[in-house]
């Protein structure tokens, strides 16, 4: 039996549930989080996502607009009644981000980052442990295991693909990984078929595919103009494909 995790008293993952979490891959601007959370708020989608700090590839790419993009989200937020779940890359960042996030992400180039996951066992909100994209599920629930030990069992996994000889996505989606954590861990897992695919034509099959496998629910890019978007616009949903994906996973 999965685990539940509840997030501030009152929404909950897992346990027969399967959650959207949405949101664009940045927080780029007050106006760009304004018309996502309002769009998102509209078909009743309760938890954000958005990074702040982001894990580029290039270091002359967008970082993220730190903390003073925290303040965005908080204030789209309150004004929303969201949850909120950004990454933290850096140990030193978590006080100050504490009072603005309800889920800590810990990403793919991070999942093993041992002494960033002992901080995170020291929390008591929900972390959303992403597979590292070389990680083994053996080496993906240990790290899970290195916050559980220290006290913090609020633990949701994420499948975001990894690292094979297929180039034709972005990592492959190693959906297998959905019933293997069921059977070895009572982890509530989700998908995300946005970084597992890299292609934004993909996501509504992988998605179909992970709630078909009885994920717990994934969490997916969206942006009103992934053209223009800062980061990841080729894999992010327009609002028109959002919605189309919701319907399907949520119209029977
Ligand atoms: C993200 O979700 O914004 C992200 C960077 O994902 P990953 O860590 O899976 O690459
Ligand atoms: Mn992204």
């Amino acid at each position: 039996m999965t685990r539940k995790v509840i997030i501030d008293d009152n929404i909950e993952i897992g346990e027969g549930s399967f959650t959207i979490i949405a949101g664009p891959c940045a927080i780029e601007s007050k106006e760009q989080m304004e018309t996502i959370g309002s769009f998102l708020n509209k078909l009743g989608i309760k938890i954000l996502r958005a990074g702040a700090f982001k894990p580029r590839t290039n270091p002359n790419s967008f970082q993220g607009l730190g903390i003073e993009g925290l303040k965005i989200l908080n204030d789209i937020k309150e004004k929303y009644d969201f949850k909120v779940i950004s990454e933290i890359m850096d140990p030193r960042d978590i006080e100050e981000a504490y009072q603005y996030i309800d889920i800590f992400q810990i990403g793919s180039r991070n999942m093993q980052n041992f002494s960033l996951l002992k901080e995170m066992g020291k929390l008591n909100k929900p972390v959303l442990l992403k597979r590292g994209m070389s990680a083994t599920i053996k080496e993906w629930i240990m790290a899970a295991e290195y916050i559980r030990v220290e006290g913090n069992e609020d633990i949701i996994l994420c499948e975001r693909g990894i690292r094979t000889f297929e180039n034709y996505t972005r990592n492959t989606l190693d959906l297998m990984s959905i019933p293997i954590i069921k059977l070895e861990t009572d982890y509530p897992i989700i998908v995300d078929p946005s970084h597992g695919t890299g292609r934004r034509e993909l996501v509504t099959p992988a998605s179909k595919a992970a709630k078909a496998l009885e994920a717990d629910g994934i969490i997916v890019e969206v942006h009103p103009d992934p053209e223009k978007a800062l980061s990841d616009g080729f894999q992010s949903l327009n609002f028109d494909e959002f919605i189309e994906l919701f319907n399907i996973l949520t119209i029977e």
